[in-house]
């Protein structure tokens, strides 16, 4: 296996949530790969500046100010895509929230939404668009889901964010199966601890250093950066006959 089963030339990736963590690192390794790369954000500021700083790796970079709970949103951004970049080879529904609230005996209807709304509406709106731009293109494609380890372990507090990430597992499971005839793969990646805006101020509170760093076996937190291969990988047709997985990247903490 050569470098070149990795390399992304002449195709276009679109990761929701490019602007900043994990969809941001993702979206690097696969401009660095040689992908032309769309990115959407809710925040148009901060999808300009991360789409000026994918730039530096010379393919072509869209930068869309998208809320992806938004159907219509969704919609026309696949269209500026298709427009500008000519085509979608990949696409990584990555953007999320997460839950708040002291207890589920306490939690509001509206944020047991406003969690569905982003984490599993919105990767329902993304990969309708995009799998339906590769169904018509017809030369097949890579569909991935950021979930997470509360698809797979029990969160209290955040029961809202462990049923969507619950949820876009099984999405991913039945894409699999349905789209397989059309070349087009489904798998989800559920990341372990990972230092990102969502999750720094939480991880530095000493209770949660003490509770959770001594079950990783990796011994560390994980960085936005463990994601770029798997990205390009899924992205790659190196993995043309992979479908239907759920991949952790976790440092092996969920064995532990
Ligand atoms: P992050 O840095 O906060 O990234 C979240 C991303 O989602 C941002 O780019 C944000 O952009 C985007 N986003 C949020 N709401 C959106 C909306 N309505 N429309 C469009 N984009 C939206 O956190 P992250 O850790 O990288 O999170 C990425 C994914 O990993 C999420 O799905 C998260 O649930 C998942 N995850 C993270 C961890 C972890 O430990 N960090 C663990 C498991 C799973 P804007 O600010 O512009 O909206």
């Amino acid at each position: 296996m050569t470098s070149a089963a990795f390399d992304l030339s002449g195709k276009v990736a679109l990761v929701t949530g490019g602007n900043a963590g994990i969809g941001l690192a993702m979206a690097e390794a696969l401009a660095e790969a040689g992908a032309d790369v769309c990115i959407w954000g809710s925040n148009p500021d901060k999808t300009t500046a991360a789409g000026e700083q994918i730039e530096r790796h010379g393919t072509r970079v869209l930068a869309l100010a998208c809320d992806v709970s938004d159907e219509s949103a969704v919609d026309a951004a696949t269209e500026e895509m298709i427009a500008k970049l000519g085509r979608v080879d990949a696409c990584f529904a990555n953007a999320g929230v997460s839950g708040r609230g002291p207890s589920f005996l306490e939690m509001s209807t509206e944020e047991w939404r406003r969690v569905l709304s982003v984490n599993l509406d919105g990767v329902f709106f993304t990969l309708r668009a995009a799998a339906r731009h590769m169904v018509a293109q017809g030369d097949g494609g890579a569909l991935a889901v950021t979930s997470s380890l509360a698809a797979i372990e029990g969160q209290p507090r955040g029961e809202h964010y462990a049923a969507s990430k619950g949820a876009v597992v099984s999405m991913m499971r039945a894409l699999a199966v349905e789209l397989g005839r059309h070349k087009i793969r489904a798998n989800a990646i559920l990341p372990g601890w990972i230092e990102t805006d969502m999750t720094r101020e939480w991880m530095k509170q000493e209770v949660v250093q003490d509770r959770v760093l001594r079950r990783v076996p990796a011994r560390r937190w994980g960085i936005p950066q463990d994601f770029g291969a798997i990205a390009v990988y899924l992205a790659s047709d190196a993995s043309a006959y992979h479908s239907g997985d759920t991949l952790l990247i976790d440092g092996a903490y969920a064995l532990f």
